[in-house]
């Protein structure tokens, strides 16, 4: 679990989408499952898992697109409609988690990826620290 002690910010490309994202992280990981590809037109993306009240909208609302994840179940993905500025996912995940992309924080460098998710995805010419674990799909615990 990744601490943070004063709430950090975030936003879209454009700056019309804004938010503020109190710690505790529960997880930091790199998806690589073909739905993140998909989205972000990338290898993988790294997400920051924190429960729905730890995330304050403080400027626009957000885009959602909605999909069926590997797993079945519901996922809404939030994004800036101006910029298209990918900003977090929702959806049917167990404690009310939401999954923030790391890259939307103002200063992504405070967030530290602990695992490699849906690794069965990973494309061949992206690379991880190879100390990370790597999981075929997921642990025991959310993410898309
Ligand atoms: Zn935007
Ligand atoms: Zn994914």
């Amino acid at each position: 679990m990744q601490e943070f002690t004063e709430a950090l910010p975030g936003g879209c490309l454009c700056g019309q989408v804004r938010y503020s994202l109190r710690g505790p992280a529960l997880f930091v990981s790199q998806c690589c499952c073909k739905d993140c590809q998909k989205a972000t037109g990338t290898g993988h993306t790294t997400i920051v898992g924190v429960h729905r009240s730890q995330l304050q909208i403080t400027a626009g609302t957000p885009k959602t697109f909605q999909s069926r994840g590997e797993s079945g179940g519901d996922v809404v993905r939030h994004f800036c409609g101006n910029c298209g500025g990918r900003l977090y996912t929702s959806g049917t995940l167990p404690g009310e988690l939401i999954m923030i992309q790391a890259g939307s924080l103002d200063d992504p460098a405070r967030v530290h990826p602990e695992s490699v998710v849906y690794a069965k995805d990973a494309l061949p010419w992206d690379r991880f620290d190879p100390a990370l674990p790597r999981f075929e799909k997921l642990p025991d615990r959310g993410a898309t």
